[in-house]
């Protein structure tokens, strides 16, 4: 049995029906938390992860939305906040890759990189602060990467955005902690989710050589830290990035 730290609190994990989200979600779950899971677009996986939660002796809900769109990211909140009556963790998972040259890369695919990894987590977090700062409680947790503190060659769109979530966890943690709220970024080096398989073995077998404990991630990896950041073991920290990268940056 673990030891259920989380019991009674409600945490909402963006993009959580696959890869590190749903990693995330299933270890709050474990700690007792009730889950909101948030997702882009629908099928039967969402109904997959609702009952593999369910089976964990939690609450939860799916409620779709875009996390870039402002008034989709609202709903998200407010769904959580009405169903359970509240809202202690929010963790700002959901992200995309559009990944290519300067050379090449195209004003869009710069924009709608910048407008959901970014953008995103800052439309959640407007919504949620409110309601944290009202009960003097929460925990902030944004899913950033590596290289938002290393850049990549070919990621400038999202190597920006990552380096961006690092700037807002910093400022935001500033202006919440005499609040209660604790804000934190966790960078996940190379984790192996849908995100990553789509790169080719030439690309995984230097990111591979890069990484000093030689082995990739799991999305588990991440929910482990993120579930420390989420309880009250790490109350005493706030505004870091805690990479979590088989120690590809030293
Ligand atoms: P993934 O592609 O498997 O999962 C991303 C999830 O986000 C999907 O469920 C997707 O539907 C959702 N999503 C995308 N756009 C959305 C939107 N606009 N609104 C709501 N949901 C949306 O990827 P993953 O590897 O599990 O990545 C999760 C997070 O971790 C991302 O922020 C990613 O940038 C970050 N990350 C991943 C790695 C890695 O190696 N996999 C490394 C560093 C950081």
């Amino acid at each position: 049995m673990q030891n259920r730290v989380l019991e009674g609190k409600t945490a909402v994990v963006t993009g959580g029906t696959r890869g590190i989200g749903k990693a995330i979600a299933l270890k709050l779950a474990d700690l007792g938390a009730n889950i909101v899971i948030n997702y882009r677009s629908s099928g039967k996986v969402v109904e997959e992860v609702i009952k593999e939660i369910e089976d964990k002796g939690v609450r939860v809900i799916a409620v779709q939305g875009d996390v870039s769109n402002f008034k989709e990211a609202e709903n998200i909140v407010k769904s959580a906040i009405d169903a359970f009556k509240s809202l202690d963790i929010l963790v700002n998972n959901a992200g995309i890759t559009a990944d290519g040259l300067i050379m090449r890369m195209k004003e869009e695919d710069f924009d709608k990189v910048i407008q959901v990894n970014l953008k995103g987590a800052f439309n959640c977090i407007k919504h949620t602060t409110p309601y944290m700062i009202k009960q003097r409680y929460g925990k902030i947790i944004n899913i950033s990467s590596v290289v938002g503190i290393t850049g990549n060659a070919g990621q400038s769109n999202y190597a920006a955005a990552k380096a961006g979530i690092i700037g807002l966890t910093k400022s935001v943690a500033r202006e919440l902690a005499a609040r209660g709220v604790n804000v934190n970024a966790v960078a996940p080096g190379f984790i192996q989710t849908d995100m990553t398989e789509v790169l080719s073995d030439k690309v995984k077998e230097a990111s591979l050589n890069n990484i000093p404990l030689k082995k990739f991630g799991k999305p588990e990896d991440i929910g482990e830290v993120v579930a420390f950041l989420a309880s009250d073991k790490s109350s005493y920290i706030t505004g870091q990035v805690i990479n979590v990268d088989g120690g590809m940056v030293i």
